[in-house]
């Protein structure tokens, strides 16, 4: 018996931590929500999309999991959405800023781009993270522990592979992964990002609809000939949350099946 709550306590690696999600109602951050709470954590789900977010929570079947409105661009709704996880459940140990959009159309040449559109995306983007991470460490300092998790993306790293705004922004997101790194290290703050390529979800699926004509071609030149699920690239965020990586901090990690190797420029 004993032996066996041992083994369980084991296999919930996030155990008695509570994670607030941006753009949760959906991919990647509903997957990971989904992991978190089976892994034991209590989840707030933080998104413009309130039918889909309550929607998740309800299938969780679990008080483990809850919903907050959350526009990331808006300062008032990121400090909200902080202080509503930590007034359910005591604390906020896990920040994961997971919240992004693209632009509906690629648009290869800078001059067909408009400014409006490139502040929309690095507005959700990159302003969104920025809130998050400067809300998180405002509850995280004093309580001297906290992982900031954000989804940055292999175009953080290279450029051709996607918009200006997009990858602009993930540029920017791990610039501010470095710099939050250095600075919050001291407080006992760990922060780091995961760089996924083609995850198949909602955002991908409608901007390759609209945008590509050879869509295969784009999904399968990576080394394990397939595409990423949102599940597989939960396990990293699971990773970067969980205390298996206490001393990780400051890291990019690329979660890509080895896309940006066979492809240091885009296929
Ligand atoms: P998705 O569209 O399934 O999920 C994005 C979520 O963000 C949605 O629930 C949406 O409602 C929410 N959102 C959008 N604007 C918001 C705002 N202003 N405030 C709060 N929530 C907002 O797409 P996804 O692919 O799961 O994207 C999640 C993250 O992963 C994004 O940051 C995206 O850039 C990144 N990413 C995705 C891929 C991929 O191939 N899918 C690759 C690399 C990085």
């Amino acid at each position: 018996m004993g032996s066996v709550s041992l083994v369980s306590a084991a296999l919930r690696r996030l155990e008695g931590k509570v994670a607030l999600i941006t753009g949760g109602s959906s991919g990647i951050g509903e997957s990971t929500a989904r992991l978190f709470a089976k892994h034991g954590a209590k989840v707030v789900i933080a998104d413009i999309q309130d039918e889909l977010g309550h929607s998740v929570c309800n299938d969780l079947k679990t008080e483990s999991a809850s919903f907050v409105h959350c526009d990331v661009t808006q300062e008032k709704d990121v400090e909200n959405a902080v202080s509503t996880a930590v007034s359910r459940h005591g604390k906020l140990d896990i920040m994961f800023n997971n919240a992004g959009i693209i632009e509906k159309t690629a648009k290869p040449n800078i001059l067909d781009n408009d400014k409006a559109e490139f502040e929309k995306v690095v507005g959700v983007n990159l302003v969104g993270a920025f809130l998050g991470t400067k809300h998180a460490a405002r509850v995280m300092i004093p309580a001297r522990r906290g992982s900031i998790i954000s989804t940055a993306s292999v175009c953080g790293t290279i450029g051709g592979v996607a918009t200006h705004a997009y990858t602009s922004s993930k540029h920017g997101i791990i610039g501010l992964m470095r710099n939050t790194a250095v600075e919050l290290g001291q407080h006992g703050i760990r922060v780091n990002c995961v760089s996924p390529y083609h995850v198949s979800t909602p955002m991908v699926k409608d901007f390759l609809k609209l945008n590509y004509d050879d869509e295969e071609k784009l999904v399968y030149c990576n080394l394990k000939d397939a595409v990423q699920k949102a599940e597989d690239i939960a396990e990293a965020f699971l990773f970067l949350g969980s205390d298996e990586s206490n001393y990780v901090s400051g890291l990019n990690l690329i979660v890509d099946g080895g896309f940006t190797i066979v492809n240091p420029g885009f296929c």
